[in-house]
């Protein structure tokens, strides 16, 4: 069997190293916030190049308040890839403002400039480039759209911690980058976790008002704020992490790449990230025809897989209310029936990912892939 993801293998790697992190947070009994999770913040903030990072409680709350500190609110729309974790548009509903969608580049896969130009309105207030499975989205382009028009840029970093657009890390590319350290992802914690890191003195403030209930000072609520805290403990899960987030980025680069090798010369659609990108590769994502078939005989050969993601955000229920139908994103929705995630993670071994792509060749390497326009 190999596993679409391994997280034990990585926790007995830096077992000892968790438990003496863990052990001082139980010496101090800091369980909210405290020393570990500064220290992490610290460290965190200088591995994007920003002069901030705030730690919350996950990825969704680190762009609901990112939203929050642009002041976007009723009325407001925000501009967001179709092809995302619902995350992403969840976050701009809670603040009242309006998800606009976009479609995404068939290359990157990720937001198309072009198309978040055509979706901006006198309404919009933000732009929210989504690095899709490790790879940052064209952030010229849409930092050139934005100060055109003085709209703000929110990253959605959640899936690309370390990457990188022409040398600069994901998160320090637009005004303030949002993460998410959910268990799986590069840099996970041991539960929920998130941060926001941004160059702006004052959106860091307010956010770390926001996360404590606006406090100002003990019992002194400036504005209505959230219980959005980080633990004690998952901020010494992270800083440990931190210690070994490049060799593990470097790890998933080398079995990205070997993948790659394996497929080039089939007609199954690889990740083609441009070369002024480091690609983080969170996910490596295939595309093939007739997805479904594929997938199940892969999984008959005990081969785990994943998508990500088969329903874009217009096609779900929850966002029925924003009215586009069927077709309204066509490269996305192509992307979404093709999508299939092969296993990948710093520990898999080169010998698994070739027994993955044979496979993979064995079940749909003649596929032609449907190319999208
Ligand atoms: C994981 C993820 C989120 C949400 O992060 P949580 O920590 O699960 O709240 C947001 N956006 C994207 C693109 C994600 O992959």
């Amino acid at each position: 069997m190999i596993p679409y993801l391994d997280l034990k293998a990585q926790v007995a790697a830096i077992r000892p190293e968790v438990e003496a992190a863990l052990g001082r947070v139980l010496d101090t009994a800091q369980f909210v916030l405290g020393d570990a999770v500064a220290d992490f913040e610290t460290g965190f903030a200088a591995y994007c190049g920003t002069r901030h990072a705030v730690a919350v409680n996950s990825g969704t709350s680190a762009l609901h308040l990112a939203l929050l500190a642009h002041g976007i609110g009723p009325g407001d729309e925000v501009v967001v890839p179709a092809m995302t974790f619902v995350a992403s548009a969840a976050a701009v509903a809670y603040t009242g403002a309006t998800p606009v969608l976009a479609d995404v580049d068939p290359v990157t896969w990720t937001l198309d400039p072009a198309a978040a130009e055509a979706a901006v309105t006198p309404r919009t207030r933000a732009i929210m480039p989504v690095h899709l499975h490790g790879l940052c989205a064209d952030m010229d382009a849409i930092g050139a759209l934005a100060r055109s028009r003085g709209l703000a840029v929110i990253e959605d970093a959640a899936q690309s911690h370390g990457a990188a657009y022409r040398g600069t890390r994901a998160g320090a590319l637009g005004d303030i980058g949002c993460f998410s350290f959910y268990p799986g992802k590069n840099l996970g914690a041991f539960g929920e976790g998130g941060a926001v890191v941004t160059d702006s003195d004052d959106a860091a403030r307010t956010i770390r008002q926001l996360r404590d209930w606006g406090q100002t000072a003990r019992y002194r609520h400036e504005r209505l704020g959230f219980n959005y805290r980080m633990d004690g403990f998952q901020g010494a899960v992270l800083g440990v992490k931190m210690n070994h987030i490049e060799a593990w980025t470097e790890a998933r680069r080398v079995l990205a790449a070997r993948y790659h090798a394996a497929l080039a010369a089939s007609a199954i659609g690889m990740p083609r990230p441009p070369d002024d990108r480091r690609h983080v590769y969170h996910v490596y994502a295939v595309r093939v025809r007739d997805r479904d078939a594929v997938q199940t005989a892969l999984n008959d050969a005990g081969i785990g897989t994943n998508i990500h993601y088969p329903v874009p955000v217009h096609r779900q229920p929850a966002f029925a209310g924003l009215g586009h139908g069927p077709g309204a994103f066509p490269v996305t929705e192509d992307l979404a029936a093709q999508f299939l995630s092969l296993p990948l993670y710093p520990e898999l071994a080169a010998a698994s990912v070739d027994q993955v792509a044979e496979t993979l060749l064995a079940v749909a390497g003649n596929e032609r892939v449907q190319e999208v326009s």
